[in-house]
């Protein structure tokens, strides 16, 4: 398989260890072909900066990113550049990527010009192709970004994202800026896009439903530190964090937003620039004990692929073994 099948968790960073670590690594979750990884979590829990540190929009501030064996947390852009163009990112707001001054065919036929120089013909025929995809009819083509709907931006958006082939989409709150009505059919889109041409994506969002409804696995994050990793089903049906569970329980019904749910969650979220000694979530733990202020959890296989950083999951001691292999 192509690399992102082994993209994986391990204590909450996002690697793609070498075959030894995988052989060991009880607690990793990867994003195979054609699959969909969500992250949820409140706002400023550090999901946008994981996303930005997976393209390496960001340098990691701690562990490293390792892609098919190779280390390419040093990478410079020009050794980037091959890796990135496998992954693209989808972001809230389209509009803030697209060039005004071109025009939307321009903008999605850019990179079939980039590796045919010469070929308008064949590179417009592609991109009017594209357009197609994403439900934009040839009107269309000739428009500049301005001219078009939030939810015609996202669709360009996409387009250009799918114009490099990617094997991997990093879309970040790619609806939440939508009305609630189109954001059902820019998710049916990119859903039935990836079906096609499976390629996979890391999701970001604060909706819970629409973790639900998109998502194979799901990673849930609080503080930059990922507390559970879990397919789907055992995240919503057996979840054992306890900010995972407070989270679900304040948001029973589907379609409540994640941030208003999280405010039901006693305390105050601390800052990112002051983590609580141990725990990051024991300031607003209703289980906070003795071990918590002392020792950070880290992810721990609790079986079916579901992990938890909790200390009161700790029924598997493997985390010295994934230390000596990082
Ligand atoms: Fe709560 Fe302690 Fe578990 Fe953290 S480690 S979630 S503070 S019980
Ligand atoms: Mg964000």
């Amino acid at each position: 398989g192509g690399f992102f099948d082994r993209l994986r968790w391990r204590d909450g960073r996002l690697s793609a260890p070498r075959r030894i670590v995988h052989a060991v690594n009880g607690v990793s979750l990867s994003i195979g072909r054609g699959e969909v990884l969500g992250i949820v979590g409140e706002s400023g829990c550090g999901k946008s900066t994981l996303a930005k540190t997976v393209i390496k929009l960001h340098q990691p501030t701690g562990g490293r990113i390792v892609l098919d064996g190779e280390d390419i947390t040093g990478h410079d852009f020009a050794r980037m550049r091959p890796i990135r163009s496998k992954m693209q990112m989808i972001f809230q707001d389209p509009y803030a990527s697209l060039n005004p001054r071109q025009r939307v065919c321009d903008i999605v036929m850019e990179p079939f010009l980039e590796n045919a120089p010469g070929k308008v013909r064949d590179a417009k025929d592609r991109a009017l192709a594209l357009l197609a995809k994403v439900g934009l009819g040839p009107e269309h083509a000739d428009r500049y970004p301005h001219q078009f709907s939030g939810g015609q931006r996202q669709r360009i958006g996409i387009a250009r994202a799918l114009s490099v082939e990617p094997e991997l989409i990093i879309a970040d709150e790619p609806v939440s800026a939508l009305d609630v009505s189109i954001q059902a059919q820019i998710l049916n889109l990119m859903m039935d896009l990836k079906d096609e041409m499976n390629f996979s994506y890391l999701f970001i969002t604060h909706d819970l439903s629409v973790v639900r409804h998109i998502s194979d696995r799901i990673g849930v994050m609080y503080l930059g530190f990922m507390v559970e990793t879990g397919s789907t089903e055992a995240i919503f049906d057996t979840p054992k964090h306890p900010y995972t569970r407070a989270l679900l329980a304040a948001a029973p019904v589907l379609g409540a937003p994640l941030a208003a749910a999280a405010e039901e969650i006693r305390g105050e979220v601390p800052s990112a620039f002051h983590l609580p000694s141990g725990c990051c979530f024991r300031t607003r733990c209703p289980l906070a004990f003795d071990r918590c202020a002392a020792e950070r959890p880290v992810l721990r296989q609790q079986g079916d692929g579901q992990a938890v950083a909790c200390h009161l999951h700790d029924a598997t001691a493997i985390a010295p073994t994934l230390e000596a292999n990082a």
